[in-house]
């Protein structure tokens, strides 16, 4: 029998206590609304518990009641992910945010899923230690969204993304049981890998509820630069170069077209240019070391001596000071913001393997010219990773609706001439609701069929986060 939702919600009161099942107005857009605005939530309430035997308690309840579940961290996706479209209940981790360990000889945190990235970030850093996962939304977004998402960020290059830095998970399952899988062993060849089962898997199979991650010997020695270059090609090229000659200590390789700076120039107040002339392109670079008397500085500097002799580079500043790296660094985190001010936009988030990333960028940037005249390229990302958001501007003179309506035209060439280039049409970002025609379309039936047995596995009655990364799967 179903019961009435005024009975359902007496149930998940009784599991968290009334304080912690928001209703109607008490729910702020904070948990509804995706941030960029193009998905918002319908939901029965946003429960918040407090122990992973309370989300336990709630997915039985939920199950038995056949009510869908989304859950949800700090909700800065951007795919859609963590939006309830069916009237599903949303459970949100906030109240699971202690942080139990830092362990500094054995390099690793263990955290419930709620934490705040940064809150770790700064606990890992009181112990001298480095979580290296770092990424614009960092003072918002969970870790158990984190991994949830596979989040990469600025980062991966040196370190990998969230996959990469996780050594245990606990986990409630779509019956309500809990696995306990929370090891620190960087060695355990026990049978099947399960932590990487719900490690990007967008909420579809479990609700993580705490991790254990692994840390690094904290850089104390940085080096920033920015430098300016002619084109795409020699930005790859100088990533190379990066690579062999500076024994892998770059953490950052940030690529930025000048139509981004000139935007953050023109609309963030506190961005500034460091050059006294235009480039067409410019990386942001960052070396990093733990030694006893610092190499990166002078590493980058030697490196740098030679890419200018031969032509790769034009121009580059390296920041004498600790403020203006920050600088440098609130240039490239400023892209995101000032595009806002340029109207609409339509975000991409592909990777192409290194060695096409000129071509990529080249051949999206002038087909979509082509198709809608006027329109502006932002290009900039994580060229290390093969990581490019080339996200386009609408056209000056143009309706922000009208070219809203050319969303799937404009992002379908993008997403061809990726493939075509053996890429991949969500580096970072994940499918949520929003790239789940992509998943038909590129990812092989075999791969889907796989994907659905999993699912249908663990989480036959398709409660946990339905109708997202799987096309198909609502509830
Ligand atoms: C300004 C800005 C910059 C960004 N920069 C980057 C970047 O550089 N790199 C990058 O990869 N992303 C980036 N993002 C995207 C976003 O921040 C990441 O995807 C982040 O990892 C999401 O974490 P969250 O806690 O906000 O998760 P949410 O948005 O709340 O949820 C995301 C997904 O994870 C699921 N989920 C959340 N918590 C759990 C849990 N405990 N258990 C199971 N499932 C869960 C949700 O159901 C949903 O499917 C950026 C976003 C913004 C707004």
């Amino acid at each position: 029998m179903k019961l009435s939702e005024s009975v359902l919600i007496q149930g998940l009161r009784s599991i968290v206590g009334e304080a912690n099942v928001l209703l109607g107005e008490q729910i702020s857009d904070d948990f509804l609304k995706e941030r960029r605005g193009r998905f918002s939530s319908q939901t029965m309430g946003v429960v918040m518990p407090g122990t992973a035997e309370e989300v336990s308690a709630l997915v039985r309840f939920c199950k038995q009641n056949s009510l869908p579940i989304v859950p949800q961290g700090g909700n800065t996706g951007v795919c859609g992910a963590a939006v309830s479209v069916e009237d599903s209940v949303i459970v949100n981790l906030a109240r699971l945010n202690q942080i139990r360990k830092v362990d500094a000889t054995g390099f690793t945190m263990e955290a419930e899923a709620g934490c705040i990235l940064a809150n770790l970030q700064a606990a890992a850093k009181e112990s001298n230690l480095y979580l290296p996962l770092s990424l614009g939304a960092e003072g918002t977004c969970q870790i158990g969204g984190n991994l949830s998402t596979n989040a990469g960020g600025v980062n991966v290059l040196r370190y990998g993304n969230a996959r990469d830095l996780v050594l245990g998970l606990e986990v409630v399952l779509p019956n309500g049981d809990i696995w306990n899988g929370l090891n620190a062993l960087r060695k355990n060849n026990t049978g099947y890998d399960l932590k990487n089962l719900f490690v990007g898997a967008e909420g579809t199979l479990g609700i993580i509820t705490s991790v254990v991650l692994k840390l690094f010997p904290l850089p104390v020695h940085r080096s920033t630069v920015l430098i300016a270059m002619e084109s795409v090609e020699n930005a790859v090229e100088l990533f190379s170069r990066t690579r062999k000659e500076t024994s892998d200590f770059a953490s950052s390789f940030e690529l930025m077209s000048r139509v981004c700076v000139e935007s953050a120039f023109q609309n963030i107040p506190d961005c500034k240019d460091f050059f006294d002339q235009p480039y067409p392109w410019y990386v942001l670079m960052e070396l990093g070391d733990s030694t006893r008397d610092g190499i990166s500085q002078q590493l980058s500097e030697s490196f740098l001596e030679s890419a200018f002799e031969d032509g790769i580079v034009i121009d580059a500043v390296l920041a004498t000071s600790e403020k203006q790296s920050q600088e440098m660094w609130r240039l490239r985190e400023a892209i995101v913001e000032a595009q806002l001010y340029e109207g609409k936009s339509i975000k991409n988030d592909v990777s192409v393997p290194l060695d096409c990333i000129a071509e990529f960028v080249e051949q999206s940037i002038s087909t979509l010219e082509s198709l809608i005249p006027g329109i502006r390229p932002f290009a900039y990302g994580h060229i290390g990773d093969g990581n490019i958001h080339l996200n386009l501007s609408q056209p000056r003179d143009m309706d922000g609706d009208e070219f809203f309506g050319r969303w799937h035209e404009v992002t379908d060439i993008v997403h061809e001439i990726t493939d075509g280039l053996n890429g991949s049409f969500s580096a970072e970002h994940g499918i949520g609701l929003l790239k789940l025609r992509e998943m038909t379309r590129y990812k092989s039936s075999v791969e889907l069929e796989l994907m659905r047995s999993l699912k249908m596995a663990l989480d036959p009655d398709n409660i946990m986060n339905p109708g997202k990364v799987l096309p198909g799967s609502s509830h």
